[in-house]
C-alpha cells in the first residue's frame, strides 16, 4: 500500500561525546524515507534550497524513494545544528536555521494524493492539516509534532488530533501536551482527544503502544555502541509504517510487529552519524534485528501458569 510522508528535509550539524558531523543528511522525511523504504516504497514530499546535495537524496530514490514531492527553491536549506550530553540522553538545539523551510507550503503531487498510509513529520499543525485536505483515501494518518507546536499553535494541535489514527512522541511532548506527567496518564488523555492509539517514545527506556485499553511496550535494542541520537525517532515511525503500509493490516497483533520494525529502524539509526547506517543495510539485516527482538522479550512463565 502506498506511503506518503511530509516533512523537514535538513542538514544537521551534531555534536556528541564521540565526534561531529556538518550539514549531514537529515530531517524527519529523510530518517523516516531511510528506514521506511527498507520495507516499502515511500512517496515524500517537502522542500530543500539550491545548496542542498541533491546526488545524496538520488541515491534514496534508487531505494524506492520517490522525490517527485521534493520542491527545490531559491535559497538556503534548512539547517539544524544541535549538541547532546556525555550520556545521550538529552540534546541542545543550538541553531535553526529554517531558510526555504520557513516559507514551506506542502503540496502533495497528484500522483500522491491516493496514498492509503500516511505521516505527517513534525511541522506546524496547520500544515499537517492542509496535507490531510489533500490526500484523498487514507486509511492511517500518523503524526509526529514537538514542544514549539504544543505551546504555539496548541488549539490547531488539538483540532489535528481529531482527524489522525495515531500520534507518534516522545514522553516529554505527551507530558507537555497532557500537562500529566505520568506517560500513561498522559496516553489516556491524548487518546480522549480523537486518535485511536498513541505511541510514546522514550528514548533508551523503548516505546509504548496504547490503544483499546491495552499497553505494549517494545524496549530499546541493547547497543554498545551509540554515536548520534538524531534522527531515531523519525527512523522509529519509518520502520512502524513501513511495516504497517507493506502489510496494510492494522489488526493488533501486526501493530505489535510494527512497534518492533519501529524499534529496530531506531536502533540502526543511532549506530552511526547521520544516516549513515541505512547504507549499509539492507532486508536481511533488517530481518536478523526484529528476530532478535523476539529472543530479547521472550520468556517462559514456568510450570503451572500457562494459559
Ligand atoms: P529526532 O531526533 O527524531 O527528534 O529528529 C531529529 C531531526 O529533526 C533532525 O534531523 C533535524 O533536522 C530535524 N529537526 C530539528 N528541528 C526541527 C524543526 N523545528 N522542524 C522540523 N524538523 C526539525
Amino acid at each position: 500500500m502506498s506511503l506518503l510522508v511530509v516533512g523537514s528535509i535538513a542538514l544537521d550539524s551534531v555534536e556528541t561525546p564521540f565526534g561531529s558531523t556538518a550539514d549531514a543528511l537529515g530531517g524527519s522525511a529523510v530518517f523516516f524515507s531511510c528506514a521506511a523504504c527498507l520495507l516499502q516504497p515511500v512517496q515524500m514530499v517537502g522542500v530543500v534550497g539550491q545548496d542542498y546535495p541533491f546526488d545524496a537524496l538520488q541515491r534514496l530514490a534508487e531505494r524506492g524513494v520517490d522525490l517527485t514531492g521534493v520542491e527545490r527553491r531559491p535559497g538556503e536549506s534548512f539547517r539544524w545544528k544541535g549538541k547532546y550530553s556525555y550520556d545521550l540522553q538529552n540534546r541542545e538545539t543550538l541553531d535553526t536555521r529554517l531558510g526555504v523551510f520557513a516559507e514551506f507550503v506542502p503540496r502533495i503531487p497528484e500522483a500522491f494524493r491516493e496514498a492509503r498510509y500516511v505521516f505527517l513529520g513534525n511541522i506546524d499543525p496547520e500544515l499537517q492539516l492542509g496535507v490531510l485536505d489533500q490526500v484523498r483515501q487514507a486509511s492511517f494518518v500518523a503524526c509526529d509534532t514537538m514542544n514549539y507546536w504544543i505551546n504555539g499553535k496548541r488549539d490547531v494541535l488539538l483540532e489535528l488530533l481529531r482527524h489522525i489514527d495515531l500520534l507518534m512522541v516522545n514522553d516529554a511532548e505527551a507530558r507537555e501536551l497532557s500537562g500529566d506527567w505520568n506517560v500513561y496518564r498522559a496516553a489516556r488523555w491524548i487518546l480522549e482527544r480523537g486518535p485511536r492509539m498513541v505511541v510514546i517514545k522514550q528514548g533508551v527506556y523503548g516505546a509504548v503502544l496504547v490503544n483499546d485499553g491495552r499497553v505494549f511496550y517494545v524496549p530499546a535494542f541493547p547497543l554498545e555502541e551509540v554515536f548520534d541520537p538524531t534522527g531515531a525517532g523519525d527512523a522509529f515511525a519509518g520502520g512502524f509504517m513501513g511495516h504497517l503500509a507493506r502489510t496494510d493490516d492494522q489488526s493488533p497483533a501486526n501493530l505489535r510487529r510494527a512497534m518492533v520494525y519501529g524499534a529496530a529502524m531506531g536502533s540502526f539509526a543511532v549506530e552511526r552519524f547521520s544516516t549513515q547506517r541505512f547504507d549499509e543495510i539492507g532486508a536481511a539485516e533488517v530481518t536478523a534485528r526484529v528476530r532478535e527482538f523476539g529472543d530479547l522479550v521472550q520468556f517462559d512463565i514456568g510450570p503451572g501458569h500457562e494459559r
